[in-house]
């Protein structure tokens, strides 16, 4: 079977012209490769013990829910405003151009559980840094911070210092 990087595509210009845009839906839509990429993600996690994990919209869903059910623990999804049906809190993080915002349910997480953070990619580490922010708000222990694949040029890892972080890709 091939890599997982040879399912990962780069599109030129998008979202935004400049931009070099890694797509994981190719990966998405092999099985093999599926599998693979989901126990590479958990060999990062190395054992440790995992209440919840949280996963950004919307590609942090994909493989969040996937080693939830692996490490039987609960996915908590944080999403961008007003998309959330319950009580929230939420955070403001910095974009390029702007800002945005990302909300988590109040009772997703109890203080003391022990939470991996999923996403994708680690670009500027803006989004991951505020989820990390919402989850200690509600008494969270951020076990890693766990990402497929990482721009390390963009320097995210700074953002996220306090924590582990581990990716399976780095570009
Ligand atoms: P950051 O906040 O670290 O700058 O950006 C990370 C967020 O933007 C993640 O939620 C990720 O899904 C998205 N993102 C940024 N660049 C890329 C990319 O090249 N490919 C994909 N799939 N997502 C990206």
């Amino acid at each position: 079977m091939k890599a997982i990087e040879s399912y990962i595509r780069d599109i030129n210009d998008f979202p935004k012209p400049g931009i070099v845009f890694k797509d994981l839906t190719p990966l998405l839509n092999s099985p093999e490769a599926t599998k693979l990429c989901l126990q590479e993600l958990l060999a990062q996690v190395d054992g440790q013990h995992v209440d919840k994990v949280v996963g950004m919209e919307a590609r942090g869903f994909f493989f969040g829910t996937l080693m939830a059910q692996a490490l039987n623990a609960g996915f908590i999804p944080v999403r961008k405003s007003g998309k959330l049906p319950y009580e929230t809190i939420s955070e403001t993080y910095a974009l390029e151009y702007g800002s945005d915002v990302l909300e988590i349910h109040v009772d997703a997480i109890k203080p003391g559980d022990r939470v991996l953070i999923h996403d994708d990619v680690l670009a500027t580490g803006g989004t991951a840094a505020a989820v990390c922010k919402l989850v200690e708000r509600l008494g969270g222990v951020i076990v890693q911070c766990n990402f497929i694949m990482e721009l390390s040029f963009l320097n995210g890892k700074d953002r996220l210092r306090a924590h582990a972080v581990r990716s399976v890709l780095t570009y």
